[in-house]
């Protein structure tokens, strides 16, 4: 009756275990606990930025 199965399981698991980040000056993808990176303590390894944003948005397409 209910089609209203939440895609929870897969949030989930990504938050258990890391969150993919997007360097916002080279596109390098980095995976990274969500804590770290609100600290500045993830940098991204190709250009050393640490201005990241989360990679959350892009489940379609
Ligand atoms: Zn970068």
């Amino acid at each position: 009756m209910s089609s209203l199965i939440p895609m929870s399981k897969d949030i989930a698991y990504a938050r258990l275990f890391s969150s993919v980040y997007i360097c916002m000056h080279c596109n390098a993808k980095i995976r990274a606990q969500g804590a770290k990176v609100k600290l500045g303590k993830i940098k991204c390894r190709k250009c050393g930025s640490n201005a990241l944003r989360v990679k959350s948005k892009e489940s379609r397409g």
